[in-house]
């Protein structure tokens, strides 16, 4: 399998191949295609899997696509601690780096000042990964709005319920416009978590690697 027989814009396949990416992983083979038809994903993974690249490309193949406009925000990565949400964000950069097009991906989670990542929000941004309160607490201070979101992703949505972000993502939820297009990653399914898919996902595409 090769990145380009998953139907990805050639923009992203020339930024894999500068950043040394020669084929797709497991997850990312599976999850691409449906993804990139506007289909839920309920993916199985673990960290080390490629998920990250999982969810970014057919977020980032979305952007490609859009037409030229003032800055919306399209993709919404949730993750469940600051060193996800950083780690996902600099991923996601990195490969924007090498796009001929100058997408904007911001990073915010808590612990930190706040204003420092409301500034940064000026103008808009197109992806955003957080973490739920954070998140929250940036719409609550109107540095942000919702409205506009394309695709959903949860990253490590077992460790968000386990951290106790269920509340929070349960009022991100009803933020959100109702027709989006939801990317579930999770290692493990315990009750709760499949509760969250349920409720979440339209007919998603199941993926296990
Ligand atoms: P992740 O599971 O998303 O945290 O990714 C684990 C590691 O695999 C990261 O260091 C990625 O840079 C790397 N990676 C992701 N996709 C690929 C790929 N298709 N080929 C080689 N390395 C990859």
């Amino acid at each position: 399998m090769s990145f380009s027989a998953l139907g990805l814009a050639p923009p992203l396949l020339n930024a894999l191949a500068e950043i040394g990416y020669e084929a797709p992983t497991a997850i990312q083979s599976a999850s691409i295609p449906p993804a990139l038809r506007g289909e839920d994903v309920l993916g199985a993974a673990q960290t080390g899997s490629g998920k990250t690249m999982a969810f970014s490309l057919p977020v980032l193949h979305a952007l490609l696509a859009k037409k030229a406009g003032p800055r919306q925000l399209h993709g919404l990565v949730l993750a469940p601690t600051r060193e996800l949400a950083a780690q996902v964000g600099e991923a996601i950069r990195k490969l924007v780096s090498h796009l001929p097009v100058p997408l904007k991906v911001s990073i915010a989670f808590g612990g930190v000042s706040i204003n420092p990542q409301m500034m940064a929000l000026r103008g808009g941004t197109d992806i955003m990964v957080a973490t739920p309160g954070r998140l929250l607490d940036l719409v609550e201070h109107n540095a942000l709005k919702l409205d506009s979101v394309a695709t959903l992703v949860l990253d490590e949505a077992d460790k968000l319920l386990d951290m106790g972000f269920g509340e929070e993502i349960g009022r991100i939820l009803a933020l959100l416009p109702a027709r989006r297009q939801n990317l579930f990653f999770s290692a493990t399914f315990p009750a709760a978590v499949q509760e969250l898919a349920t409720r979440m996902l339209r007919q998603p595409v199941k993926v296990e690697t």
